[in-house]
């Protein structure tokens, strides 16, 4: 199918990737997006060969290059001790077994390099500061309207409409899931620093874990290696107000009082924290008549397993393939979709999940998750997940 109009809800990462990808192969793309810029504070992002493949593939890595960085390995520590658990292989291990490689960005970074992409395509309309606030499906043709600046409402045909709205997706609801996502009882500290002030033993180029029974942390260096993106996870019983609340430094390091002292004074550095929390919503449907749903407002992820943004590129990439094969219309590509993706995603979800439940482990299931972990060696760590990093969209 071929000259497609296409109306996609929200420009974050995977629908910035859905608007290229579908742009590129001729068809007329409008991109509703309510922020008015981008701007986020402590968020770095891993970048898995499931995605790393596809952004190369639409012709960003040149300017990926210039902001990315490539850690060796995780190194997997405990929290209380700092005694290493384990590695897992990353750099060339990954690049020589996947064909392509695991990179850590900032997120801002990398939203930039996909919204200049964006911009730079004369087929796809960028519309800004909008809300979307109605999504149709009827007669050979799907709608969104939006209310402008001057109060007026605008609506939009198309044949077929993407929500990639996030976690609290709108367009989820017009599929008629209205079932809230859940919280799981973790939020996430997010905060950055300058490279220069982390501990030596913790600012090389490696991606750190440390394991704990309360909750976990992960850093790793990010825009281009300057900065250190740091992620706390913690238990809390209710989520913080909010999408991004701001945390307090000092409650964090009253938490980490009894961790190792390099883990400490990297927690020490970034002067502002954010607070996520971290909802879970089981996949439904991600498709229905002219109407499909991609990235996390078909399938919020835990962070777990660092999936959720390349999940929403790998959607993205899948949709646009399908899309773009002849011999059926859109209504039964979009089943197409829907059936191929759902197992998948689902797998990924439970896969999180469970790396949630095996981090915080302690006791006789975290003495087993160490002894794992030394049996299987870097190599053999990365191996498990050759069914996740070895994805490529089916013929
Ligand atoms: C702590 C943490 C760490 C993470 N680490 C990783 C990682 O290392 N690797 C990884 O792959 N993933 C990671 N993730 C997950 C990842 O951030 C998300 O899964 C991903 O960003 C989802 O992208 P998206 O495009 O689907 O949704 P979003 O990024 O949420 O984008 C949705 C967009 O839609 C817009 N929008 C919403 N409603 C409307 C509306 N009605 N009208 C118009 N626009 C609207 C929003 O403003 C937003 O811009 C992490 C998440 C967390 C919380």
């Amino acid at each position: 199918m071929q000259n497609l109009s296409i109306a996609i809800v929200g420009a974050g990462i995977g629908g910035l990737t859905a608007a290229l990808a579908l742009a590129r192969q001729g068809n007329a793309v409008t991109l509703v997006e309510r922020r008015t810029g981008f701007s986020e504070v402590g968020a770095g992002l891993q970048l898995s060969p499931n995605a790393s493949r596809i952004l190369l593939g639409l012709g960003l890595g040149a300017a990926l290059r210039r902001v990315v960085t490539e850690p060796q390995q995780v190194v997997v520590r405990a929290i209380r001790s700092g005694k290493p658990i384990g590695q897992v292989a990353l750099g060339a291990f990954m690049r020589k077994r996947f064909e392509a490689p695991y990179w850590v960005v900032h997120r801002a970074d990398l939203q930039t390099i996909l919204l200049d992409a964006v911009r730079s395509e004369p087929a796809i309309r960028l519309v800004m500061g909008r809300t979307v606030e109605e999504v149709t499906d009827g007669a050979g043709r799907a709608g969104l309207t939006w209310t402008s600046a001057g109060g007026a409402r605008e609506t939009i045909e198309a044949d077929l409409v993407i929500g990639a709205d996030g976690v609290w997706s709108k367009v989820r609801q017009a599929l008629g899931d209205r079932t809230p996502p859940a919280f799981r009882g973790t939020i996430a500290w997010r905060a950055t620093c300058e490279r220069s002030l982390a501990p030596a033993e913790l600012a090389g180029d490696e991606t750190g874990l440390w394991l704990g029974s309360r909750g976990h942390v992960v850093h790793y260096p990010i825009a281009g290696g300057r900065l250190v993106n740091v992620v706390a996870i913690q238990r809390s019983p209710a989520p913080v107000e909010g999408w991004a609340a701001p945390g307090d430094r000092d409650e964090l390091l009253r938490d980490y009082a009894s961790a190792a002292p390099a883990l400490r004074t990297l927690l020490a550095q970034p002067r502002e924290w954010l607070r996520w929390s971290l909802f879970d919503h089981p996949a439904g449907r991600l498709a229905q008549g002219r109407i499909a749903l991609l990235g996390d407002a078909a399938h919020p992820v835990l962070p777990f397993l660092a999936q959720g943004a390349a999940l929403a590129i790998e959607d993205a990439a899948t949709l646009a393939v399908l899309l773009r094969q002849d011999g059926r219309d859109v209504v039964q590509t979009l089943a197409v979709y829907e059936t191929q993706r759902l197992s998948r995603v689902r797998r990924v979800q439970n896969e999180a999940r469970r790396n949630g439940r095996i981090y915080h482990a302690g006791g006789l299931i975290g003495f087993g998750r160490n002894q794992v972990m030394r049996h299987l060696g870097p190599e053999g760590m990365t191996q498990r997940y050759d069914w996740l990093y070895g994805f490529r969209i089916p013929a």
